[in-house]
């Protein structure tokens, strides 16, 4: 299907700009902002809905205040991103307003992807700078993550920021023109349907060696992307420029395009953002019931559990091979479970009394994978 068509369907877009992109000399650039944001203007008024994730903030830190980068300790590099940040900010006001546009700022750790609360928290917030005409302009808030709780990188960032909004398609803009299969290859490779280990390989080795690399990050960012049925992008920003590959579909850099069905976002928060407490293990019969038959888990198919969990917490799903087919949401404790596991739905109320549930885990509450 030509591109035109793929991206027929897309709003709300999230751009990820590099710090590459918008640095010259080690230096925030006015002139390179500039002309991004006349791209993603043009995009607004095109009635796309745009999410801006920009890197940049410990380099514009460090250029002002005339550090280099790469002598700097963890909190020096966090007090560049305090100073960097409000600089950066202050660049993207200043084009942004020159079309009209004001812009809001937020800042992210991974803390607020993991809560529910702060994830809808989240979600609000875009929504209604979005419905206001104002473009969200997003960094991971540096200057207090530490290691425990932060995203790390920008491309992983930015597809917890495209879930958050639901956007449908996710431009990655760096130096690279793209995923290239080989480093002999001319061209990167115009789509890809599936990240299997070959194409995990080939991001993490020489492979990167196209752009400043980061490729192994924009990977793992497509597979979150892709499970959730949306579209990726990677393309060389410094060249193309946005515009022209969403509004005329052209061919430039490389299209990731999973499934077409779109994760809901119950399903997402599951699979993206709740950590399994445990693992329920089942038998043949109830992997075809979920996989197959898309039923709920019952507690007649299981045949083991491990892990310490309450209702409400996430648990992976195993076959009795040890794989892990689904994760969901257990609607019993682990200790209850082991009771009644592997029992009829009409003996269940005789072993724990008073209220129980047909289900170990409703359909809605659960994601299933691909297992090989
Ligand atoms: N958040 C970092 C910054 O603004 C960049 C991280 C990245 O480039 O992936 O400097």
């Amino acid at each position: 299907m030509p591109r035109k068509g793929i991206l027929k369907g897309v709003r709300r877009i999230v751009v990820k700009i590099g710090t590459s992109l918008i640095t010259e000399d080690g230096k925030i650039s006015r002139r390179c902002i500039e002309r991004l944001v006349g791209d993603i203007a043009a995009l607004i008024d095109q009635k796309y809905q745009v999410v801006v994730v920009t890197s940049g903030a410990i380099s514009a830190g460090s250029g002002a205040l005339g550090k280099k980068r790469e002598n700097l300790s963890l909190p020096e590099k966090q007090a560049m991103a305090a100073v960097g940040q409000s600089i950066l900010m202050d660049e993207y006001r200043k084009c942004f307003r020159k079309h009209g546009r004001e812009i809001g700022q937020i800042l992210l750790t991974e803390d607020d992807v993991k809560h529910r609360r702060r994830f809808l928290n989240a979600r609000h917030t875009f929504n209604a700078l979005i419905e206001m005409g104002v473009v969200p302009v997003v960094n991971e808030n540096d200057s207090v993550a530490v290691k425990e709780i932060r995203f790390g990188d920008n491309d992983t960032l930015s597809a917890h920021v495209a879930n958050i909004v639901e956007a449908g398609l996710l431009i990655i803009l760096s130096d690279v023109e793209g995923f290239y299969r080989d480093l002999a290859d001319e061209l990167p490779l115009e789509e890809i349907g599936v990240i299997d280990d070959d194409v995990r390989r080939r991001a993490g080795g020489a492979g990167s060696t196209h752009g400043t690399g980061g490729m192994a990050t924009k990977i793992r960012a497509a597979e979150i992307i892709m499970k959730s049925g949306e579209l990726m992008l990677i393309a060389n920003g410094r060249k193309s420029g946005v515009r022209p590959a969403i509004l005329r579909g052209e061919k430039l850099g490389t299209l990731f395009r999973g499934g077409n069905s779109h994760m809901q976002s119950r399903k997402r928060w599951i699979a993206f953002n709740m950590k399994s407490s445990g693992s329920i293990t089942i038998d043949g019969g109830a992997v075809n019931a979920i996989v197959s038959s898309k039923k709920s888990l019952l507690a007649s198919g299981v045949t083991g559990v491990t892990g310490k969990f309450n209702p409400g917490d996430a648990v992976d799903v195993l076959n009795e091979n040890g794989d892990t087919v689904g994760k969901g949401i257990s609607n019993y404790s682990a200790a209850e479970l082991s009771l009644i596991k592997g029992k009829k739905t009409r003996d269940i109320r005789g072993l724990l009394g008073g209220t129980y549930y047909e289900e170990v885990i409703n359909r809605d509450d659960m994601i299933i994978y691909d297992v090989p």
